[in-house]
C-alpha cells in the first residue's frame, strides 16, 4: 500500500526505476514548480526489490506521453483529500518531441539546430524508436 498520507492533494509518480527519479524531475522541469516536490530514492518494491517515488503537493499537469516514453511501467496517483482518487496509466506514446535526442552526427538535426528532435515508434512490442530524419534507434542504456 502506497504511503501518500503526507500528499493532501497532488501527484505521485510512483514505479520509478531505481535511480531515474533525477531523470525524470529533470525532463518534466519540476524545478520550475512553486510547491513541494518530494524525491523518494530506493524505496522498497515488492515487484522490483527498489524504486524511485516522486510526491507533487499540487495537481499539475504532467506529460504522460514523456513518462510513458522513459517507462511505461510508471504509474501516476491523482491525490485528493490525501487518498489516491485516479490511478492514470501509461502507454508508449506514437512520437516523442524533444525529449531523445538523436546522437548521430551525420543527421540532419546535428547541423540545422533549430529542428525539433523527433523519435517515431516503429515496433511497440520490441520498444524501438527511430529518428524521424535519419532512423538512428534510439538507445535508453546511453
Ligand atoms: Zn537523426
Amino acid at each position: 500500500m502506497l504511503n501518500v498520507d503526507s500528499v493532501e492533494r497532488g501527484l505521485v509518480i510512483d514505479h520509478i526505476q531505481a535511480g531515474k527519479s533525477m531523470d525524470i524531475y529533470r525532463i518534466l522541469e519540476l524545478d520550475k514548480l512553486d510547491c513541494s516536490v518530494a524525491i523518494i530514492k530506493n524505496a522498497r518494491s515488492k515487484k522490483s526489490g527498489k524504486k524511485d517515488i516522486i510526491k507533487i503537493e499540487d495537481k499539475i499537469d504532467i506529460d504522460l506521453d514523456v513518462l510513458g516514453f522513459i517507462d511505461p511501467n510508471i504509474t501516476v496517483n491523482i491525490i485528493d483529500g490525501g487518498k489516491i482518487i485516479q490511478k492514470k496509466k501509461l502507454t508508449l506514446p506514437d512520437t516523442v518531441t524533444n525529449v531523445a535526442f538523436c546522437k548521430n552526427p551525420r543527421c540532419i538535426t546535428a547541423v540545422e539546430q533549430e529542428l525539433p528532435h523527433v523519435f517515431k515508434l516503429v515496433d511497440r512490442s520490441k520498444v524501438t524508436y527511430r529518428c524521424i530524419y535519419c532512423e538512428q534507434e534510439y538507445d535508453s542504456k546511453k
